[in-house]
């Protein structure tokens, strides 16, 4: 049983039993083979239906989301309706053809052959999300994995588990509701999920997290997905316009309460423009409007930052935040808390690498910033990161900040924007390092929820294969001979068919 709280005003919302396991695989394994023998085009219906019927029913959508996140509800809209609402249109429409079996060029070595690529369903794909875009980590990844053909159980946060609202989307969407198995609970449920056995676990949440879940994974080598945490470093250039990139600096950082696994999370600003940033920084923080106890939330079409979700993720905030001003950083705060889930935006400056807010996730409404001198220090200084999620590169110069996007060692890079790869649900999603593996959303990520079938086919004949018994000098002379005829300097067309058809000749005479 958990009980969740609402975060603009701290009161219990609701109680959520605990789900059942083996119930929920049961019938997530029932339904599976009929979402496998729907044609992709058919699951591309239903996503249809699930994208009307979410756009259509958006506001009721947001009141809920919002109840339980505390996110500006233009946040929400833009991050838990639109983003999701795009990645279902994108496989609506490409998925089909994307599913369809692809055959492989022609080659000579392989003449009178086919190779072809199936992509099959997985089967059962268990789905576990954490708390911070509840609306999106259910329904993204479920059509991803639907859309190839598989059934999924789903295991929302326990912080935020929006009882009930994605079932009844689904049922009155007119999807097959019975394809997602939604299952309640915390930690232990979450465990006795991964243990039971999927055939695919796709996981979002921390790094630690991420560890145990591959860790019990392992014993049935069942495969995982991690989505992870990150450290995005934002690189500005002397040549940017100082305007239009301080609005997307404090949009990256204070987006979702700065609670997004991608915000902007350390800014190095070359030193030529370090103080006039900042000073247009500081005017603009001042200016946004953020959470107050009492005050609206929900329905606040005027509020800029919303609440912290959870208080413990606010702790975690507030240590990082008074360990660096306690070890020399300056801190800029436009007004004190208000309390421990309505926190005030912060900017550090004179931080460095060895403060925890510089390397450690902060998640929350905090922009730490120092300089840099040159273009190979800026670099150096966004790779001292455990994590490799997403970053972001200013400059007008487009060659130097592509060159600079190559360098970073990420998994997304936006440059001139600001968690822009995520807008185009064709690009992949994922990171490297501690950030985790896999990739899902575009094409790419498609084949992450299939099982990627390699088949040849040949005729039937009375031919025998050059490389089937028996074993003869002749056929070992001939095929050194062809793969001199390929594969060694002096190799040409004529030399690779002469052995060819030597070998082939061998081949057909000498039979077992
Ligand atoms: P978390 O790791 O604490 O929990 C995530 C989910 O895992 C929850 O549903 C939780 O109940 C479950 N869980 C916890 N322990 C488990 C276990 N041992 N076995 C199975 N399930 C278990 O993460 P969180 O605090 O909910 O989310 C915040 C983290 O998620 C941040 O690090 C953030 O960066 C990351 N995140 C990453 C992405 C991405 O796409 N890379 C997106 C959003 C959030």
């Amino acid at each position: 049983m958990t009980t969740v709280y609402s975060p603009v005003d701290g009161k219990k919302l609701y109680d959520v039993a605990d789900g059942n396991v083996e119930e929920a695989y049961a019938r997530a394994r029932k339904f599976a083979p009929k979402v496998a023998e729907m044609s992709p085009r058919q699951r591309a219906e239903y996503c249809k239906k699930l994208q009307y019927y979410i756009a259509e029913n958006r506001e009721s959508i947001l009141d809920r989301v919002i109840a339980e996140t505390g996110k500006s509800r233009f946040d929400a809209l833009s991050s838990e309706i639109f983003a999701t609402l795009d990645v279902i249109h994108y496989y609506s429409l490409h998925g089909p053809k994307l599913l369809k079996d692809r055959k492989l060029p022609f080659s000579l070595a392989f003449m009178g052959k086919t190779s072809k690529i199936y992509y099959e369903p997985l089967g059962v794909v268990l789905v576990i999300s954490p708390w911070n875009y509840p609306f999106y980590q259910a329904v993204v990844p479920l059509v991803n994995a639907f859309i190839a053909g598989n059934a999924v159980v789903y295991k929302p946060s326990e912080v935020t588990p929006l009882k009930g609202l994605v079932e009844e989307v689904l049922e009155k969407s007119g999807f097959p509701a019975e394809a997602m198995q939604i299952v309640y609970g915390g930690k232990e449920v979450g465990q006795r999920l991964v243990e039971f056995g999927a055939d695919k676990i796709f996981f979002t949440g921390s790094r630690n997290t991420g560890k145990k879940i591959m860790e019990a994974a392992a014993k049935k080598l069942t495969p995982v997905e991690l989505e992870l945490g990150g450290k995005d470093p934002m690189i500005v250039f002397e040549d940017v316009n100082i305007e239009r990139t301080v609005n997307g600096a404090l949009w990256g950082a204070l987006t979702a309460c700065g609670q997004s696994c991608t915000s902007v999370e350390r800014l190095y600003v070359h030193q030529s423009i370090f103080e006039p940033f900042k000073k247009t920084l500081e005017e603009k923080l001042v200016k946004l409007r953020t959470a107050v106890p009492g005050e609206e939330v929900v329905k606040n079409l005027n509020l800029d930052v919303g609440t912290m979700t959870a208080k413990f993720q606010s702790a975690i905030v507030s240590e990082q935040v008074a360990a660096a001003v306690h070890a020399g950083a300056a801190i800029y705060m436009p007004r004190d808390h208000y309390s421990d889930l309505h926190l005030s935006p912060v900017l550090l400056t004179r931080v460095t690498h060895q403060m925890e807010v510089m390397v450690e996730e902060t998640f929350g409404p905090v922009l730490p910033m120092t300089s840099f001198k040159t273009e190979a220090e800026a670099v150096e200084m966004a790779n001292d990161s455990p994590y490799g999620l997403s970053a972001s590169v200013w400059s007008k110069d487009l060659v130097r900040a592509e060159r600079v996007a190559r360098a970073i060692k990420t998994g997304n890079v936006s440059i001139n924007n600001v968690m822009y790869t995520e807008a185009n649900p064709g690009l992949p999603f994922g990171g490297t390092k501690d950030s985790g593996f896999g990739r899902y959303k575009g094409e790419y990520g498609l084949y992450t929820f299939c099982n990627v079938k390699s088949v040849l086919i040949d005729q039937q004949s009375n031919k025998i294969e050059p490389h089937w018994y028996p074993y003869t000098p002749e056929k070992y002379a001939a095929l050194s001979k062809l793969i001199d005829g390929m594969f060694s300097r002096g190799a040409s067309l004529l030399k690779f068919i002469s052995a060819g058809l030597r070998i082939e000749s061998l081949a057909q005479k000498q039979k077992l």
